[in-house]
């Protein structure tokens, strides 16, 4: 069996579309939906995804603010510009680009973002909203992920998912999001003491962990649905997953690739729940 790809380039392409008419409809209605990016210190990293994200905002007709301060920028500071935007009827997602420096609380800053414009999902009650089947903002990276097993209309129902990694930020949201869709869900983490025995019995795999070749092919059964959140760097130098691609590619039936899985699609559903905040705040 050769594994079908499902290409995150060519998915997120047909989202953006959709959501470039959504804008234009808002638009027409006397509304630009906007997202500010909040980016303290100069990981290197982190410039490259705020300068992707702000584009891929420019590019679907969205407003989009990046807002860059120096590394000795105080938490109270930032806290304060964080409730500024909050007040900002012209901006309706806020992202503070993860990881801050040492000296300022992440979670914080992260609870201080007002609810109605977390739009990276990560806010409490945004975890809230998500465990309770509530509306709210559903972690963009995770929710790409759902994206892409509805694009190959894969009916989760009866299926066994196997998460690896257990992340507030990917693996968590993932397992609650894949339960609401009734998989049967098992979370495995670093303490999981035999994971190709969980892997085996799965019919859909996500693998978020940041180790290369974590999934090896003998870890898959044959057809099962393999995506690929990891983001990691080979010997070479050349981003790759957690998941030993080409090995697995001949046993699965789907899988994503890395780069052009799910990454771009991250980004895709960053500006799905942005357009979401301004269609909510215009109603
Ligand atoms: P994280 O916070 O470091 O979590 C990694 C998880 O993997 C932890 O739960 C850890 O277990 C588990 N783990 C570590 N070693 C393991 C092993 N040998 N077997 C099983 N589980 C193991 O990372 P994250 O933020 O979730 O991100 C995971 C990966 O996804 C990273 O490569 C990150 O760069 C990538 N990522 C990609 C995107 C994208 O857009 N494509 C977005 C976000 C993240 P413990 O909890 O026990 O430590």
């Amino acid at each position: 069996m050769t594994a079908q790809l499902i290409d995150g380039n060519a998915l997120s392409q047909q989202l953006r579309t959709q959501v470039a008419q959504r804008v234009q409809a808002l638009k027409a209605k006397g509304l630009t939906p906007g997202l500010a990016v909040v980016l303290v210190g100069d990981n290197p990293a982190s410039q490259v995804y705020v300068r992707n994200k702000v584009k891929a905002c420019q590019d679907s007709g969205l407003h989009s603010v990046l807002e860059k301060y120096e590394a000795s920028m105080t938490e109270a500071d930032l806290l304060a510009r964080v409730e500024a935007l909050n007040q900002d009827p012209s901006i309706h997602g806020i992202l503070v680009q993860l990881p801050l420096p040492a000296h300022i609380d992440a979670q914080k800053v992260i609870e201080a973002i007002s609810p109605a414009k977390d739009v990276d999902g990560f806010h409490m009650a945004s975890a809230g909203a998500l465990m309770t089947g509530m509306p709210g903002f559903w972690p963009c990276t995770p929710y790409g992920c759902m994206k892409m097993l509805e694009s190959i209309q894969y009916n989760l129902k009866g299926k066994h998912a196997v998460v690896i990694g257990r992340s507030n930020i990917v693996g968590k949201p993932m397992a609650l999001m894949l339960l609401q869709q009734n998989a049967t869900v098992t979370i495995c983490h670093s303490a999981t003491p035999d994971l190709k025995a969980m892997t085996l019995q799965a019919d859909v795999i996500v693998a978020a962990v940041g180790k290369r070749n974590v999934l090896t092919a003998d870890m898959v059964k044959p057809g099962a649905v393999v995506l690929d959140v990891g983001m990691n760097r080979n010997d070479e130098g050349k981003l790759c997953g957690d998941v030993d691609f080409e090995g697995v590619k001949k046993v699965a039936s789907y899988i994503t690739p890395v780069p052009g899985g799910v990454g771009p699609m991250t980004i895709t559903m960053l500006l799905v729940n942005t357009l979401e905040a301004a269609e909510r705040a215009s109603t």
